[in-house]
């Protein structure tokens, strides 16, 4: 090496060669080998002598760098080869000057189309737009910015997200588009899960109530009405459990579809659940239009569903609420929609009820009751009054009907007609019943002692507490915990509970008859007052309604039913007892009609037990 460097040195002070720089490698004094870059330069100073100067620059720490650069650049590409994203470079005005791609055929574009361009010139100007937007902030923030666009390729809709991170340094960005297409479908099944109803495709309860706030907001905005349909099929349930869910879920599905037919384009059908649905009307004036629209739902059930060769007929009960008038609040309005829909069933199914402010007031009271009666038992706030039943024949009283009274410190008197029917629907009716049954018969009890006499106690029985397995056994019991008689005991029944037409209420009846206890057929004439009822049970007694009765000395029609009624009941082996009697002369008429029985005001209001005693004594006197 020393001599080429003489060598070359020579050369170039007598011929003029320059030695070029170049890259050589020497040996260290050390004895190791150093890479270097050598440069000659030679000169003339001012003392007119040639100067010769060699300078060697270790490459050692360049070699190394280079060496990493080169592996980072091999990763970077093994890295763009295997994911299937999109890289672009740009500048700060969004000029793409470089781009990646792994497989070429997947742009939405050919290179040359956006190479060199700004974003602008090939992008849809809300997408482009969209993109400056989130250049700006990616270089004003200094962190990487992500977000979502969607472009309608040829092959459909495709979605996108965008990663932006902004090399200061550089002024440039880099950007990486991911194709999120399909994360983007499953999504949406998970939404339409989320949001629609399986079954009937309709938006389910969550998003039919979010549409109907958004819907109120609106309104208010315009300063127009939005009226609230809730709509519930009349025996479904029936159906249900007859024809199986099967042919339930086929009868869901036909009404959705129907109810779907009827509203205008901009108006919402949702399923609440079950058989119950929500129609949402916008922009109504005064209920008007609401009302047509009411009416043609009824109308879409006026055909038959056919279902599997079946046909059947369904009805619908519809409630309305009005916005503002009937609330402001989307739950308010659906549940006042809901009241309204009870009325349309109390007048009958098959029809619509608007909402009113004593439904309302209805509910609040019902609400109250309800909350009352929950520890009224144990609080002593029930007592059970009784009303005797005359024989009329040899003037004796023949017993007594219990019936339940209730004294609540905050609500005061409330009367059967109003509590019963309340616990019959929350069950408490079950706990009550076995209070009026042990009550009565303890009396019955100590009133057969103090007089000596067979007395027969009538106890009122509501629907509900037939399906109580162990009402047999209760009854039982009760009748020997008090020592009374099969016979003594009469149970009041209404239609009611032969309607419901199942069969634990056929054994129940059965095995009360058995054990001796008397049946008796109550409010008869205001239910169906089918007599196949009557032969198909074995009834003991048959009590005519009150409304038959307060009309027979004024209404001829009522005259001859509780005539024929009588007869019939006669003929069928029962015992008939009239109810409300208030005056010596339905008393005659009653006499004259050979009724058996007859109880009423006209002898005695319902009364404390001891009342009824002293009562009872005077009268056999
Ligand atoms: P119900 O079984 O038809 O009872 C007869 C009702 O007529 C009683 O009303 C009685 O006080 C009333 N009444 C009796 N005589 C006359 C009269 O001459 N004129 C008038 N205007 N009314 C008369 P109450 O006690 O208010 O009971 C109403 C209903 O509540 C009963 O009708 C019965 O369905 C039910 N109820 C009462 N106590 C019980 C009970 O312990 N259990 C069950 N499940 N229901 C009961
Ligand atoms: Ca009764
Ligand atoms: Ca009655």
């Amino acid at each position: 090496m020393q001599d080429a460097v003489v060598a070359g040195v020579s050369n170039w002070l007598e011929n003029n060669v320059e030695i070029p720089a170049a890259e050589l490698t020497l040996r260290h004094k050390n004895g190791k080998d150093v890479c270097v870059f050598s440069n000659h330069v030679l000169f003339t100073n001012t003392y007119k002598s040639k100067q010769f100067y060699c300078i060697d620059v270790d490459l050692a720490e360049i070699k190394k760098t280079q060496a990493k650069l080169t592996l980072n650049e091999h990763m970077l590409a093994a890295a763009f080869e295997s994911i299937p994203d999109l890289f672009f470079l740009m500048n700060e005005e969004g000029v793409i000057n470089h781009y990646h791609a792994s497989d070429e055929k997947n742009l939405y574009l050919s290179p040359k189309k956006f190479i060199g361009k700004p974003l602008a010139e090939f992008l849809p100007s809300d997408i482009a737009s969209k993109f400056r937007e989130n250049i700006n902030k990616a270089m004003v923030e200094r962190t990487m910015i992500s977000f979502e666009y969607e472009l309608n390729l040829p092959s459909g809709a495709s979605f996108f997200e965008a990663r932006i991170s902004y090399l200061a340094e550089y002024k440039q960005l880099v950007t990486i588009i991911r194709d999120i297409t399909e994360q983007h479908k499953t999504a949406k099944i998970i939404r339409h899960h989320a949001y629609y109803d399986t079954l009937t495709s309709l938006p389910n309860r969550f998003l039919a109530l979010d549409r109907l706030s958004q819907l109120l907001n609106e309104a208010q905005r315009k300063n127009e009405k939005t009226a609230v349909l809730f709509l519930d099929l009349d025996d479904f349930k029936k159906v249900n459990d007859t024809l199986g869910h099967e042919v339930g879920d086929k009868i869901l599905k036909e009404s959705a579809h129907r109810l779907n037919q009827v509203v205008r384009k901009e108006d919402t059908v949702g399923r609440l659940g079950g058989d119950e649905f929500i129609v949402i009307l916008r922009g109504i004036s005064e209920g008007g239009n609401a009302l047509t629209i009411t009416k043609n739902l009824l109308n879409a059930f006026r055909d038959p569903f056919k279902i599997d060769g079946r046909e059947l007929i369904l009805t619908l009960s519809i409630g309305i609420a009005i916005y503002p008038d009937n609330g402001t609040e989307s739950t308010d309005l659906l549940r006042n929609a809901d009241l309204a829909m009870y009325q349309a069933k109390a007048l009958g199914r098959n029809t619509y009820s608007f909402f009113t402010q004593k439904m309302n007031t209805t509910m609040i009271r019902r609400l109250a009751v309800e909350e009352q009666m929950h520890g009224a038992i144990e609080r002593n706030e029930f007592e059970v009054y009784y009303q005797p039943q005359i024989d009329l024949r040899n003037n004796s009283i023949i017993g007594a009907e219990a019936l339940l009274r209730w004294k609540n410190p905050a609500l005061g008197n409330i009367t059967p007609d109003e509590f019963i029917p309340i616990a019959e629907h929350t069950g408490l009716i079950v706990p009550i019943g076995h209070f009026v049954v042990k009550e009565a018969l303890d009396f019955l009890s100590q009133w057969q002692k103090s007089q000596q006499t067979n007395y027969i106690m009538a106890v009122n029985l509501s629907p509900r507490q037939f399906r109580e397995t162990e009402l047999l056994n209760f009854v039982k019991n009760s009748l020997d915990e008090a020592n009374i008689t099969a016979n003594c005991l009469e149970l009041e029944i209404t239609e009611g509970v032969l309607m419901v037409g199942q069969s634990y209420i056929d054994d129940a009846l059965q095995g009360l008859t058995e054990m001796g206890v008397n049946l008796s057929m109550d409010d008869f004439g205001t239910g169906y007052s089918s007599l196949s009822y009557l032969r198909q049970y074995e009834f003991d007694v048959l009590k005519i309604d009150r409304s038959f009765i307060q009309g027979i000395t004024e209404n001829k029609a009522d005259l001859s039913l509780v005539k024929a009624t009588i007869s019939m009941a006669h003929s069928l082996g029962l015992t008939v007892v009239a109810e409300g009697v208030e005056t010596k002369e339905q008393v005659a008429l009653l006499t004259e009609l050979n009724c058996d029985y007859l109880q009423g005001y006209y002898f005695s209001k319902p009364s404390q037990g001891k009342e009824l005693i002293a009562y009872s004594l005077t009268y056999n006197l």
